[in-house]
């Protein structure tokens, strides 16, 4: 039951008077054990390339470097090992800098079909490699109030994440629309769909429908959480829909960037 209650001290001087704030003991159990699995998880996603770079690294010293059968494919472990390590911390620091709210938005006016253009370049070559047809469908006048590189992160993760869960020869398409006043954009695929009983969950940090094949994949598991926390801090919303086996759809709610004042 979520009824127990506990005073914590005041929190000092930022808080006005006697301010007395009170938690749920249940809320701070959560909290503690979220911050556990978080330290966890960490620890096991930087071990994984770890103990392949070094467990390589070694054969090749005791010998194998002289084997011209192995060697190359060990050095190329190495190196995709190496490369995955540094997008883990990448996105370790990203999400760490939002969530201490260290980073600072830029908020202004956003042309949703140039952030989409943008971020489909960059997902183009993989799309290619597995003939998957990339269309945008955003019209040039949609504009949406927030940060021009947070928006343009939050596509590219939802577009990676389509093309790289689309089987080779589907398809992946994103919508701009403005819909009861809000500027929508919405990325659907044709990919493996995620079941009901997870979708929930896809928000997590390190939550992975089936973590063998989707490490294999090459993603971190922090991808949605940082998409999440950016568009939160836009004030915006993100929803997603899916079916196993179908595809899946999600959609970002940004503000609506208010008309140019007229200049002049
Ligand atoms: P990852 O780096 O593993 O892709 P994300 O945070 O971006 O991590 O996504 C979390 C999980 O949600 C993925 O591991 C995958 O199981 C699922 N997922 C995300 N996007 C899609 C999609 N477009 N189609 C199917 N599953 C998806």
């Amino acid at each position: 039951p979520r009824t127990l209650a506990i005073r914590v001290t005041p929190l000092g001087k930022d808080l006005p008077g006697s301010a007395a704030v009170f938690h749920d003991v249940t809320e701070l159990r959560r909290l503690e054990k979220v911050r556990k699995d978080f330290v966890a998880n960490v620890s096991h996603e930087l071990r994984t390339p770890i103990t392949a770079i070094r467990g390589y690294s070694e054969t090749l010293q005791s010998g194998a470097l002289k084997d011209p059968e192995v060697a190359p494919k060990m050095v190329e472990i190495i190196h995709r090992q190496s490369e995955r390590l540094s997008e883990l911390v990448e996105d370790l620091l990203e999400l760490s800098r939002l969530e201490s709210r260290e980073v600072k938005l830029n908020i202004s006016h956003v042309p949703m079909a140039v952030a989409t253009a943008r971020a489909a370049e960059t997902v183009r070559p993989k799309a290619a490699g597995k003939n998957i047809q990339l269309e945008l469908h955003v019209p040039t006048d949609l504009m949406a109030r927030g940060d021009e590189r947070a928006v343009e992160q939050v596509l590219l993760n939802l577009l990676d994440n389509a093309v790289k869960y689309t089987p080779p020869g589907g398809r992946v398409d994103v919508f701009g629309t403005l819909e009861e006043g809000r500027c929508v954009v919405r990325v659907k695929d044709t990919g493996v769909g995620i079941e009901p009983k997870h979708l929930a969950r896809i928000f997590e940090r390190f939550y992975r429908v089936d973590k063998g094949r989707s490490r294999d994949m090459g993603g971190t598991g922090l991808g949605l959480s940082i998409v999440k926390h950016l568009v939160g801090a836009m004030e915006g919303e993100v929803k997603v829909e899916s079916q196993p086996q179908v595809g899946s759809l999600f959609a970002i709610f940004l503000p609506v960037a208010a008309p140019e004042a007229a200049s002049g």
